[in-house]
């Protein structure tokens, strides 16, 4: 066991996924890697609505209309 200090995080900037401006990578940054709250809010949002929609894997129901013999 060495008794090594704990790693202490490198605050660096990043960019803001949400807004493209530069966000404030650090562990006093809890909207990391946003810039802000209101960033993380809209990437949360475009992901439950859209951006990542899982599609419906449930194929639309066959016409019943065909002959079957
Ligand atoms: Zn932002």
């Amino acid at each position: 066991m060495t008794d090594a200090p704990t790693p202490q995080w490198t605050a660096r900037t990043v960019t803001c996924p949400a807004c493209g401006q530069p966000a404030r990578y650090a562990a006093d940054n809890p909207w990391r890697p946003f810039c802000s709250a209101r960033c993380k809010q809209l990437d949360l949002g475009a992901w439950a609505s859209e951006a990542y929609r899982v599609p419906d894997p449930t194929p639309p129901a066959p016409p019943d209309d065909v002959p079957q013999h």
